[in-house]
């Protein structure tokens, strides 16, 4: 059935405008690196010795800033948890893990067994909301990787190396055409999903020699929340963005061919820097269409999403150069202002009702 649009008000968004959230966590030493103290985490500030001259600390704060020791709950529960509430009320949400390889985001996003980083999280929590809601809830996903500048659904077995096309539709909204959306259960019958989707991954990570650490994942969540009493379904989504290793793979791989290549797989990162520092900027012009991610993902930076960037950084001397590229990226995100709105349909049939009787009362006009 089709559903007429309601036009929405500034007193229906719960949130009207909002920079987007930055978030820092530093990962502890791995077992072959040696401890120094060239990071540190200072309250929601992190703090870095200058390498160019030791006797200057220079400091960044961010919305928080977490250290080695910090549990993927007390993450969850401090900046996801709170923003399930938004998407389950119709906004739109996005969370990308940013920073080089080895930095920790997948742990954050995807983490293990023993420690269940924020998409497990986020899906157990949905469904628990869902089995407990008066409200009828329904729980789709799609999982789509972006590698070399082609889109990969991972859902369903590659059969071709020609990725997927980047549509928008009549309300201006981008998609990605042929995405398989499935509709979950429970979260048990995600966790096979997901971890099919994940071999998928690595299976075409052989076949086209492809390396995790150099291709986007997105991971989005479809969640429709039917009232039946007020006759409205409220749709919000979250995008959960593993994204490809920041580091500069000039810097990394020598070889010219090895430059050419890493080139076409740093677009992206290159184009999200990009569009970051426009909107950062104010510019008029906001380049995303430079390349797929930032295309995919143009309503979650400026636009009608709420986001929040994870920053994440490898401790030590090392790592210095990265860590300082990461952290100017991350300052320069801060800047970004998004304007949330929520995805609401009102049931035609429900204004009717309303319309027998509340008459002869004047009602809202409900626009196509
Ligand atoms: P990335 O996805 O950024 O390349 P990973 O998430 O794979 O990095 O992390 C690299 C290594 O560091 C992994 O062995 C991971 O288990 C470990 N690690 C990362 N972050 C943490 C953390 N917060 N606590 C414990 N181990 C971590
Ligand atoms: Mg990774």
């Amino acid at each position: 059935m089709q559903f007429p649009i309601k036009k929405i008000t500034k007193t229906d968004n719960p949130i009207s405008q909002q920079k987007v959230k930055v978030v820092c966590r530093v990962r502890p030493f791995l077992p072959h690196e040696f401890p120094d103290d060239t990071v540190g985490v200072d309250g929601n500030s992190i703090k870095i010795t200058n390498q160019r001259n030791p006797t200057e600390i220079l400091k960044y704060s961010f919305n928080a800033c977490y250290g080695p020791t910090t549990a993927q709950t007390e993450l969850f529960n401090n900046d996801v948890y709170p923003l399930l509430d938004h998407v389950l009320k119709g906004l739109n949400a996005t969370i990308f893990a940013y920073g080089v390889t080895g930095s920790g985001k997948t742990h954050t996003m995807q983490g293990s067994q023993e420690h269940p980083g924020i998409i497990p999280r986020t899906l157990r929590r949905l469904f628990e909301i869902k089995n407990t809601s008066i409200n009828r809830i329904d729980i789709k996903v799609s999982y789509m990787e972006i590698y070399k500048e082609n889109v990969y659904d991972l859902l369903v077995p590659r059969d071709s190396i020609t990725g997927l096309a980047i549509r928008e539709d009549m309300n201006r909204n981008i998609f990605v055409a042929n995405l398989t959306e499935k509709e979950i259960n429970s979260y048990a019958e995600f966790e096979k999903v997901y971890s099919a989707a994940c071999k998928h991954r690595s299976t075409a990570a052989t076949k086209l020699n492809v390396h995790s650490s150099r291709s986007h994942a997105i991971l989005c969540i479809y969640v429709t929340c039917r009232d039946d009493a007020r006759g409205t379904t409220l749709f919000g989504k979250i995008n959960l963005i593993d994204l490809a290793g920041s580091e500069d793979n000039r810097r990394t791989e020598n070889g010219k061919e090895r430059l050419v290549e890493s080139a076409a797989i740093n677009k992206s990162l290159f184009a999200l820097g990009q569009v970051v520092e426009a909107l950062s900027q104010g510019s008029s012009r906001i380049p995303y269409r430079d390349s797929k991610m930032t295309r995919i993902l143009q309503d979650s930076l400026g636009g009608r999403s709420l986001s929040m960037i994870i920053i994440n950084i490898s401790p030590g001397q090392a790592f210095y150069t990265d860590t300082y590229n990461t952290l100017n990226f991350a300052t320069r995100t801060k800047e970004i202002e998004n304007r949330p709105e929520v995805n609401q349909i009102t049931d035609v049939r429900h204004v009717a009702e309303q319309l027998v009787l509340a008459k002869p009362q004047k009602t809202t006009r409900v626009v196509p």
